[in-house]
């Protein structure tokens, strides 16, 4: 049971605080010291903005080429049909394979291919109480589905890292999310023969960033402490495709199921 392939999408994550922490973050340390495993900065090149980077991640396409550049456009929340593009999933379902794709944060609420499934805060977490509930359930269906199944493809991703970021950079619960997200890559590696571990962007102290991607202050008033950084995480096992963008996630896999 498991997956041929595992990918762990988490939105935000990023090594500046990894690599801070490695003593309390024991997944990650051991991520980067094993020799199974490979990891690197992944540094884009498109704009760090979480919707077309994640269409980029799964469809291969730049954001020119698939034009999704927001989650709301005109005031109308964009849904998977207006992305005109085939993602990964759909490719390798029409060859027969087994494909899975759970929280995958390109549109609000997340998307889920083959797999149903309701975010905790409508896949917009924005305190304590919804980041955890997103942590565990989308953990607990994942691990769920892993036990019961055996897959080809199974993408599973978490969003509460940007949120709170954005919010909390800086201060401790920053620190306190990366162990939580530590201890959930535990949980699920052993699920996959071959992973790809990506984060669509970095993160970064709200004035350090090149690109703003939201307003300093909010509708109601609270000022952000964080924003978006070009540097992503990377980690894989037993891939072969040199992977040098967020397009080549895509290539990657198709390669795996070639
Ligand atoms: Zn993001």
């Amino acid at each position: 049971m498991g997956a041929e392939l595992l990918v762990i999408g988490i939105d935000a994550a990023t090594w500046a605080i990894i690599d801070r922490h490695l003593d309390k973050l024991k997944t990650f340390k051991m991520l980067k010291t094993h020799k199974e495993y490979k990891s690197k900065v992944l540094t884009l090149d498109q704009k760090p903005y979480s919707a077309p980077c994640w269409v980029s991640i799964f469809s291969g396409k730049t954001e020119e080429e698939h034009r999704h550049h927001e989650f709301v456009v005109d005031n109308e929340i964009q849904t998977r049909d207006d992305i005109k593009v085939d993602f990964i999933w759909d490719i390798l379902k029409r060859t027969g394979k087994k494909v899975k794709a759970l929280n995958v944060p390109f549109i609000v609420p997340p998307y889920n291919f083959n797999i149903n499934f309701e975010a905790p805060g409508l896949g917009i977490p924005s305190n304590r109480e919804e980041w955890d509930a997103e942590i565990a359930e989308v953990t607990n269906r994942a691990i769920e589905t892993l036990r019961n199944e055996n897959l080809d493809l199974f993408v599973v991703c978490y969003v509460s890292l940007d949120k709170l970021q954005h919010f909390h950079w800086g201060e401790k619960i920053v620190e306190e999310y990366y162990e939580k997200i530590d201890e959930t890559i535990d949980k699920l590696i052993s699920f996959g023969k071959k992973l790809i571990i990506i984060s669509d962007h970095g993160f970064c102290a709200f004035g350090e960033a090149k690109i703003q991607t939201l307003p300093r202050i909010t509708k109601d008033g609270t000022e952000l402490k964080g924003d978006h950084h070009e540097n992503a995480v990377l980690i894989t096992k037993n891939i072969k495709t040199e992977i040098n963008n967020l397009r080549d996630v895509f290539k990657a896999i198709k390669e795996v199921f070639k």
